[in-house]
Protein backbone atom coordinates (compact mmCIF):
# COMPACT_ATOMS: atom_id res chain seq x y z
CA UNK A 1 0.00 0.00 0.00
CA UNK A 2 1.56 3.47 -1.15
CA UNK A 3 1.77 5.80 2.24
CA UNK A 4 -0.51 8.62 0.90
CA UNK A 5 -3.41 5.80 0.78
CA UNK A 6 -2.58 4.92 4.25
CA UNK A 7 -2.67 8.94 5.08
CA UNK A 8 -5.94 8.87 3.06
CA UNK A 9 -7.48 5.91 5.07
CA UNK A 10 -6.45 7.27 8.16
CA UNK A 11 -7.89 10.52 7.55
CA UNK A 12 -11.45 8.93 6.45
CA UNK A 13 -11.42 6.89 9.33
CA UNK A 14 -11.20 10.27 11.58
CA UNK A 15 -13.22 12.55 9.80
CA UNK A 16 -15.85 10.46 6.99
CA UNK A 17 -15.84 10.46 3.63
CA UNK A 18 -13.97 12.82 1.57
CA UNK A 19 -15.33 14.95 -1.23
CA UNK A 20 -13.23 14.07 -5.00
CA UNK A 21 -11.67 17.85 -4.96
CA UNK A 22 -10.01 16.80 -1.51
CA UNK A 23 -9.04 13.53 -3.10
CA UNK A 24 -7.88 14.79 -6.16
CA UNK A 25 -5.60 17.92 -4.32
CA UNK A 26 -3.94 15.34 -1.53
CA UNK A 27 -3.19 12.68 -4.99
CA UNK A 28 -2.08 15.69 -7.18
CA UNK A 29 -0.39 18.05 -4.47
CA UNK A 30 0.35 16.29 -1.10
CA UNK A 31 3.56 18.13 -0.19
CA UNK A 32 5.35 14.40 0.69
CA UNK A 33 3.01 12.28 -1.63
CA UNK A 34 1.91 13.89 -4.61
CA UNK A 35 1.70 12.84 -8.00
CA UNK A 36 2.94 16.64 -9.28
CA UNK A 37 5.32 17.32 -6.01
CA UNK A 38 7.20 14.09 -6.56
CA UNK A 39 8.07 13.75 -10.31
CA UNK A 40 8.48 14.97 -13.70
CA UNK A 41 5.15 12.61 -15.16
CA UNK A 42 5.90 14.37 -19.15
CA UNK A 43 6.90 12.75 -22.25
CA UNK A 44 6.84 9.39 -23.74
CA UNK A 45 8.40 7.84 -20.76
CA UNK A 46 6.16 9.37 -18.03
CA UNK A 47 2.50 8.64 -17.78
CA UNK A 48 1.32 11.39 -20.73
CA UNK A 49 2.38 13.82 -23.05
CA UNK A 50 0.94 17.18 -23.95
CA UNK A 51 1.00 19.58 -27.04
CA UNK A 52 3.99 21.25 -25.93
CA UNK A 53 5.90 18.32 -25.52
CA UNK A 54 4.32 16.45 -29.17
CA UNK A 55 5.87 19.40 -30.86
CA UNK A 56 7.96 22.78 -30.90
CA UNK A 57 5.29 24.07 -33.80
CA UNK A 58 2.32 24.19 -30.72
CA UNK A 59 4.58 26.95 -28.89
CA UNK A 60 5.91 28.68 -31.74
CA UNK A 61 2.71 29.47 -33.08
CA UNK A 62 1.02 30.49 -29.38
CA UNK A 63 4.06 32.47 -29.10
CA UNK A 64 3.48 34.15 -32.39
CA UNK A 65 -0.30 34.60 -31.83
CA UNK A 66 0.45 36.05 -28.13
CA UNK A 67 2.85 38.30 -29.80
CA UNK A 68 0.51 39.63 -32.51
CA UNK A 69 -2.35 40.26 -30.12
CA UNK A 70 0.06 42.13 -27.90
CA UNK A 71 0.67 44.22 -31.19
CA UNK A 72 -2.64 44.73 -31.64
CA UNK A 73 -3.27 46.15 -28.50
CA UNK A 74 -0.42 48.97 -28.90
CA UNK A 75 2.39 47.04 -27.69
CA UNK A 76 2.32 47.88 -23.85
CA UNK A 77 5.62 48.52 -22.43
CA UNK A 78 6.44 46.34 -19.48
CA UNK A 79 3.65 43.30 -19.42
CA UNK A 80 3.15 40.06 -17.65
CA UNK A 81 4.00 37.03 -19.89
CA UNK A 82 2.29 34.48 -17.49
CA UNK A 83 1.93 30.47 -17.91
CA UNK A 84 0.10 28.51 -15.64
CA UNK A 85 1.19 25.20 -14.58
CA UNK A 86 4.40 25.12 -17.10
CA UNK A 87 5.43 21.37 -16.78
CA UNK A 88 8.46 21.03 -18.28
CA UNK A 89 8.59 24.82 -19.44
CA UNK A 90 8.95 23.89 -22.75
CA UNK A 91 5.93 25.48 -24.04
CA UNK A 92 7.44 29.10 -22.26
CA UNK A 93 10.77 28.28 -23.98
CA UNK A 94 8.97 27.68 -27.08
CA UNK A 95 6.87 30.58 -27.28
CA UNK A 96 10.06 32.84 -26.55
CA UNK A 97 12.05 31.57 -28.86
CA UNK A 98 9.34 32.15 -31.72
CA UNK A 99 9.18 35.78 -30.56
CA UNK A 100 12.60 36.12 -30.27
CA UNK A 101 12.47 38.70 -33.41
CA UNK A 102 9.38 40.77 -32.41
CA UNK A 103 10.74 44.21 -31.99
CA UNK A 104 10.20 45.10 -28.39
CA UNK A 105 8.05 42.09 -26.77
CA UNK A 106 10.62 40.09 -25.02
CA UNK A 107 11.81 44.01 -23.16
CA UNK A 108 9.06 44.40 -21.94
CA UNK A 109 7.73 40.66 -21.23
CA UNK A 110 8.09 40.18 -17.46
CA UNK A 111 7.88 36.42 -17.56
CA UNK A 112 5.82 35.33 -14.72
CA UNK A 113 5.12 31.11 -13.61
CA UNK A 114 2.52 29.99 -11.70
CA UNK A 115 3.42 26.43 -10.38
CA UNK A 116 2.68 24.71 -7.19
CA UNK A 117 5.10 21.85 -7.78
CA UNK A 118 8.92 22.57 -6.33
CA UNK A 119 10.07 19.77 -8.15
CA UNK A 120 8.46 20.98 -11.64
CA UNK A 121 9.71 24.72 -10.86
CA UNK A 122 13.30 22.88 -10.30
CA UNK A 123 12.62 21.68 -13.94
CA UNK A 124 11.20 25.17 -15.52
CA UNK A 125 14.16 26.90 -13.98
CA UNK A 126 16.41 24.73 -16.00
CA UNK A 127 14.31 24.45 -19.11
CA UNK A 128 14.62 28.41 -19.04
CA UNK A 129 17.66 29.20 -17.72
CA UNK A 130 18.32 31.85 -20.53
CA UNK A 131 15.45 34.51 -19.14
CA UNK A 132 14.60 35.72 -15.92
CA UNK A 133 11.91 34.45 -14.79
CA UNK A 134 9.48 35.04 -11.68
CA UNK A 135 7.42 32.18 -10.21
CA UNK A 136 4.24 32.85 -8.24
CA UNK A 137 2.01 30.66 -6.10
CA UNK A 138 -1.45 31.44 -7.43
CA UNK A 139 -3.11 33.98 -10.06
CA UNK A 140 -4.30 36.48 -7.23
CA UNK A 141 -0.33 37.19 -7.23
CA UNK A 142 -0.40 38.77 -10.86
CA UNK A 143 0.66 42.53 -10.92
CA UNK A 144 -1.69 44.79 -11.69
CA UNK A 145 -0.22 45.51 -15.28
CA UNK A 146 -1.48 44.70 -18.97
CA UNK A 147 -1.52 40.64 -18.82
CA UNK A 148 -0.78 38.26 -22.04
CA UNK A 149 -1.45 34.42 -20.45
CA UNK A 150 -1.59 30.87 -21.33
CA UNK A 151 -2.32 27.79 -20.02
CA UNK A 152 -1.88 24.45 -21.81
CA UNK A 153 -3.50 21.34 -19.67
CA UNK A 154 -3.86 23.50 -15.96
CA UNK A 155 -7.84 24.13 -15.33
CA UNK A 156 -7.63 19.76 -16.10
CA UNK A 157 -5.74 19.19 -13.17
CA UNK A 158 -7.29 21.63 -10.39
CA UNK A 159 -9.55 19.46 -8.18
CA UNK A 160 -13.57 18.74 -9.19
CA UNK A 161 -16.74 17.60 -7.15
CA UNK A 162 -19.19 15.59 -8.75
CA UNK A 163 -23.08 15.79 -7.89
CA UNK A 164 -25.47 12.93 -9.17
CA UNK A 165 -29.15 14.41 -9.77
CA UNK A 166 -31.43 12.90 -7.20
CA UNK A 167 -35.26 14.47 -7.73
CA UNK A 168 -34.68 18.14 -7.67
CA UNK A 169 -31.09 17.52 -4.99
CA UNK A 170 -28.33 16.54 -5.62
CA UNK A 171 -25.95 13.21 -4.13
CA UNK A 172 -22.53 14.05 -4.30
CA UNK A 173 -20.17 11.50 -5.04
CA UNK A 174 -17.31 11.08 -2.32
CA UNK A 175 -14.29 8.56 -2.06
CA UNK A 176 -14.92 6.36 1.48
CA UNK A 177 -12.91 3.10 2.37
CA UNK A 178 -14.30 -0.36 2.58
CA UNK A 179 -11.68 -2.21 4.77
CA UNK A 180 -8.33 -1.44 3.37
CA UNK A 181 -9.83 -0.42 -0.10
CA UNK A 182 -11.26 3.35 -1.05
CA UNK A 183 -14.37 3.04 -2.84
CA UNK A 184 -17.09 5.86 -4.44
CA UNK A 185 -20.25 5.90 -2.40
CA UNK A 186 -23.12 8.80 -2.59
CA UNK A 187 -24.06 11.18 0.62
CA UNK A 188 -27.50 11.62 0.96
CA UNK A 189 -29.00 13.93 -1.35
CA UNK A 190 -29.92 17.65 -0.50
CA UNK A 191 -30.31 20.76 -2.79
CA UNK A 192 -27.53 23.15 -4.22
CA UNK A 193 -28.17 26.39 -5.34
CA UNK A 194 -25.11 26.63 -7.11
CA UNK A 195 -26.44 23.59 -9.42
CA UNK A 196 -30.20 25.30 -9.79
CA UNK A 197 -29.26 25.83 -13.33
CA UNK A 198 -28.28 22.39 -14.26
CA UNK A 199 -31.71 21.25 -12.87
CA UNK A 200 -33.04 22.11 -16.43
CA UNK A 201 -30.93 20.51 -18.44
CA UNK A 202 -30.19 17.15 -16.47
CA UNK A 203 -32.30 13.77 -15.92
CA UNK A 204 -32.29 11.63 -12.67
CA UNK A 205 -28.93 10.26 -12.14
CA UNK A 206 -27.11 12.36 -14.59
CA UNK A 207 -23.60 13.63 -13.01
CA UNK A 208 -22.70 17.18 -12.89
CA UNK A 209 -19.14 18.35 -12.34
CA UNK A 210 -18.19 21.98 -10.50
CA UNK A 211 -14.99 23.19 -10.40
CA UNK A 212 -14.81 25.83 -7.73
CA UNK A 213 -10.76 26.95 -7.76
CA UNK A 214 -10.65 27.48 -11.36
CA UNK A 215 -13.59 30.39 -10.84
CA UNK A 216 -11.35 32.83 -8.69
CA UNK A 217 -8.41 32.06 -10.93
CA UNK A 218 -10.92 33.43 -14.44
CA UNK A 219 -12.30 35.82 -12.78
CA UNK A 220 -8.54 37.26 -11.96
CA UNK A 221 -7.90 37.13 -15.78
CA UNK A 222 -10.99 38.00 -17.00
CA UNK A 223 -10.11 41.66 -14.26
CA UNK A 224 -6.56 42.17 -14.93
CA UNK A 225 -7.16 41.86 -18.86
CA UNK A 226 -10.44 43.96 -19.12
CA UNK A 227 -8.77 46.83 -16.80
CA UNK A 228 -4.92 46.75 -18.21
CA UNK A 229 -5.18 44.91 -21.71
CA UNK A 230 -4.11 41.68 -22.64
CA UNK A 231 -5.15 38.32 -23.42
CA UNK A 232 -5.75 34.79 -22.23
CA UNK A 233 -5.29 31.26 -23.82
CA UNK A 234 -6.54 28.76 -22.62
CA UNK A 235 -6.07 25.27 -24.04
CA UNK A 236 -7.72 21.53 -22.45
CA UNK A 237 -9.78 19.04 -23.10
CA UNK A 238 -13.53 19.75 -22.52
CA UNK A 239 -16.46 21.86 -24.24
CA UNK A 240 -19.16 24.94 -24.17
CA UNK A 241 -20.93 22.94 -21.24
CA UNK A 242 -19.71 19.91 -18.69
CA UNK A 243 -22.12 17.02 -18.75
CA UNK A 244 -21.22 13.45 -17.34
CA UNK A 245 -18.43 11.71 -15.46
CA UNK A 246 -14.93 12.76 -16.79
CA UNK A 247 -12.46 12.13 -14.16
CA UNK A 248 -9.71 10.19 -14.98
CA UNK A 249 -6.54 8.38 -14.19
CA UNK A 250 -3.60 8.04 -16.01
CA UNK A 251 -0.30 5.75 -15.64
CA UNK A 252 2.01 5.14 -18.56
CA UNK A 253 -0.50 6.14 -20.90
CA UNK A 254 -3.01 3.74 -19.57
CA UNK A 255 -6.28 4.32 -18.03
CA UNK A 256 -6.35 3.24 -14.59
CA UNK A 257 -8.72 3.07 -11.53
CA UNK A 258 -8.46 6.69 -10.55
CA UNK A 259 -8.64 5.30 -6.61
CA UNK A 260 -6.01 2.16 -6.78
CA UNK A 261 -3.24 3.51 -6.05
CA UNK A 262 -3.40 7.76 -5.04
CA UNK A 263 -0.24 9.53 -5.81
CA UNK A 264 0.61 7.66 -8.34
CA UNK A 265 -1.40 8.61 -11.29
CA UNK A 266 -2.31 11.64 -13.07
CA UNK A 267 -5.83 12.68 -12.60
CA UNK A 268 -7.57 14.87 -14.64
CA UNK A 269 -11.40 15.98 -15.43
CA UNK A 270 -12.87 17.88 -18.53
CA UNK A 271 -12.96 21.81 -18.22
CA UNK A 272 -16.33 23.46 -18.47
CA UNK A 273 -15.30 26.37 -20.74
CA UNK A 274 -18.54 27.90 -20.20
CA UNK A 275 -17.94 28.27 -16.46
CA UNK A 276 -15.05 29.68 -17.43
CA UNK A 277 -15.86 32.51 -19.56
CA UNK A 278 -18.44 33.59 -17.28
CA UNK A 279 -16.44 33.89 -14.78
CA UNK A 280 -13.94 36.22 -16.51
CA UNK A 281 -16.46 38.68 -17.35
CA UNK A 282 -16.00 41.69 -18.01
CA UNK A 283 -13.04 40.53 -20.36
CA UNK A 284 -14.99 39.13 -23.28
CA UNK A 285 -14.61 35.13 -24.61
CA UNK A 286 -14.23 34.35 -28.08
CA UNK A 287 -16.26 31.43 -29.38
CA UNK A 288 -14.89 27.95 -28.35
CA UNK A 289 -12.24 27.21 -31.26
CA UNK A 290 -11.21 23.39 -31.56
CA UNK A 291 -7.80 22.90 -31.48
CA UNK A 292 -7.00 21.69 -34.69
CA UNK A 293 -8.78 24.73 -36.24
CA UNK A 294 -6.76 27.22 -34.07
CA UNK A 295 -3.17 25.56 -34.98
CA UNK A 296 -4.32 25.35 -39.03
CA UNK A 297 -5.65 29.41 -39.09
CA UNK A 298 -1.98 29.80 -37.87
CA UNK A 299 -0.30 28.19 -39.80
CA UNK A 300 0.74 24.82 -38.62
CA UNK A 301 0.63 23.18 -42.22
CA UNK A 302 3.08 25.39 -43.43
CA UNK A 303 5.25 25.76 -40.42
CA UNK A 304 4.79 21.87 -40.87
CA UNK A 305 6.39 21.28 -43.97
CA UNK A 306 9.12 23.92 -43.90
CA UNK A 307 10.72 21.92 -41.03
CA UNK A 308 9.73 18.97 -42.80
CA UNK A 309 12.40 19.78 -45.47
CA UNK A 310 15.31 19.79 -42.51
CA UNK A 311 14.17 15.71 -41.86
CA UNK A 312 14.71 12.50 -42.87
CA UNK A 313 13.67 8.99 -42.01
CA UNK A 314 12.15 8.47 -38.48
CA UNK A 315 12.59 12.00 -37.58
CA UNK A 316 10.46 13.32 -40.81
CA UNK A 317 8.00 10.22 -39.73
CA UNK A 318 7.24 11.31 -36.11
CA UNK A 319 7.17 14.62 -37.13
CA UNK A 320 4.50 14.06 -39.64
CA UNK A 321 2.74 12.19 -37.12
CA UNK A 322 2.74 15.21 -34.66
CA UNK A 323 1.57 17.22 -37.10
CA UNK A 324 -1.20 14.76 -37.55
CA UNK A 325 -1.48 13.93 -33.40
CA UNK A 326 -1.70 17.92 -32.63
CA UNK A 327 -4.22 18.77 -35.49
CA UNK A 328 -6.35 16.11 -36.31
CA UNK A 329 -10.18 15.61 -35.08
CA UNK A 330 -9.71 11.60 -34.20
CA UNK A 331 -6.52 12.88 -32.21
CA UNK A 332 -6.40 16.23 -30.37
CA UNK A 333 -7.80 17.92 -32.74
CA UNK A 334 -11.27 18.43 -31.39
CA UNK A 335 -10.82 16.95 -28.19
CA UNK A 336 -8.91 20.22 -27.12
CA UNK A 337 -10.34 23.60 -26.97
CA UNK A 338 -9.40 26.93 -27.09
CA UNK A 339 -10.79 29.70 -24.87
CA UNK A 340 -9.52 33.33 -25.77
CA UNK A 341 -10.07 36.37 -23.67
CA UNK A 342 -9.47 39.65 -24.57
CA UNK A 343 -10.92 43.25 -23.61
CA UNK A 344 -14.47 43.98 -25.23
CA UNK A 345 -13.31 46.37 -27.31
CA UNK A 346 -9.80 44.98 -28.39
CA UNK A 347 -9.30 42.90 -31.54
CA UNK A 348 -9.40 38.78 -31.09
CA UNK A 349 -6.08 37.02 -30.57
CA UNK A 350 -5.35 35.38 -34.22
CA UNK A 351 -6.39 32.09 -34.84
CA UNK A 352 -9.17 32.50 -32.13
CA UNK A 353 -12.03 34.82 -34.04
CA UNK A 354 -13.43 32.85 -37.46
CA UNK A 355 -12.35 34.62 -40.21
CA UNK A 356 -15.55 34.04 -42.17
CA UNK A 357 -17.16 35.94 -39.71
CA UNK A 358 -17.49 39.83 -39.31
CA UNK A 359 -15.12 40.82 -36.08
CA UNK A 360 -17.88 40.76 -33.51
N1 LIG B 1 1.32 22.90 -19.25
C1 LIG B 1 2.21 21.75 -19.15
C2 LIG B 1 1.91 20.85 -17.95
C3 LIG B 1 0.50 20.41 -17.70
S1 LIG B 1 0.36 19.39 -16.24
C4 LIG B 1 2.19 20.99 -20.44
O1 LIG B 1 1.34 21.26 -21.27
O2 LIG B 1 3.05 20.13 -20.64
C5 LIG B 1 -0.27 20.47 -15.01
C6 LIG B 1 0.68 21.49 -14.47
O3 LIG B 1 -0.02 22.31 -13.53
C7 LIG B 1 1.90 20.97 -13.71
O4 LIG B 1 2.98 21.85 -13.94
C8 LIG B 1 1.40 21.03 -12.26
O5 LIG B 1 2.43 21.00 -11.30
C9 LIG B 1 0.66 22.33 -12.26
N2 LIG B 1 -0.37 22.50 -11.23
C10 LIG B 1 -1.36 21.62 -10.91
N3 LIG B 1 -2.17 22.14 -9.97
C11 LIG B 1 -1.70 23.39 -9.71
C12 LIG B 1 -2.13 24.44 -8.83
N4 LIG B 1 -3.20 24.29 -8.05
N5 LIG B 1 -1.41 25.59 -8.81
C13 LIG B 1 -0.32 25.74 -9.62
N6 LIG B 1 0.12 24.78 -10.47
C14 LIG B 1 -0.55 23.62 -10.51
Amino acid sequence: MTPLKEKLLRRIAATGPMTLADYMQSCLLDPEHGYYTTRDPFGRTGDFITAPEISQMFGELIGLALAQSWLDQGAPSPFTLAEAGPGRGTLMADILRATRAVPGFHAAARITLIEASPTLRDIQRTALADYDVTWIDTAADLPDAPLWFIANEFFDALPIRQFQRAGDGWAERVVTAQGEALTFALAAPQPYPALDHRLADTREGDVVETCAPALPIAATLGAKIAEHGGAALIVDYGGWHSLGDTFQALTAHEPVDPLAAPGQADLTAHVDFERLAQAAAPARAAPLTPQGVFLERLGITARAQALATQLRDDALASHIAAHRRLTHPEEMGTLFHILALTPPDAPMVPGTADPGRAAE
